[in-house]
């Protein structure tokens, strides 16, 4: 579980009720919704919720650090409330469905000094793309 809400309750985050059903639509394991995704769950609960107010809120959680911005291979940008636990991501190449990931070694280390061009390299990001079971079905 993600457990978003109890976060940003932690954090001191003022709670409407606009700020809650946004933490409510992208709480849970593996999800990563458009701006837009999450608008039209947002307004399954609370039909005045503006389309403004949603992306405001978005920011704002991607401010605090409590959710992230995923982007991949030029589609809508997601927002992945998984903002504490690192993880890589499994994309479909015909669906878009993305998976959480957590691959086994060490990419950052991997990397040879003569590829680091005398960078303090402190973070990577990782992409699998593939057929996901329904797709490849
Ligand atoms: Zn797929
Ligand atoms: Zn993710």
């Amino acid at each position: 579980m993600s457990d978003l809400l109890e976060r940003l309750r932690g954090r001191g985050w003022r709670m409407t009720s606009q700020r809650r059903v946004v933490a409510e639509v992208l709480d849970g394991d593996h999800v990563h919704l458009t701006a837009d995704e999450v608008h039209a769950r947002a307004a399954g609960r609370l039909p005045e919720i503006s389309r403004a107010t949603v992306y405001n809120t978005l920011g704002e959680m991607v401010a605090l650090g409590e959710i992230i911005e995923v982007s991949t291979d030029g589609r809508a940008k997601r927002y992945d409330p998984n903002a504490h636990h690192a993880h890589q991501h499994l994309v479909c190449t015909s669906c878009g469905t993305i998976r959480d990931v957590h691959p086994t070694g060490d990419p950052l280390s991997d990397l040879p000094a003569a590829e680091r061009f005398g960078f303090t390299v402190s973070a990577f990001e990782v992409t699998y793309r593939g057929l996901c079971p329904d797709c490849s079905a």
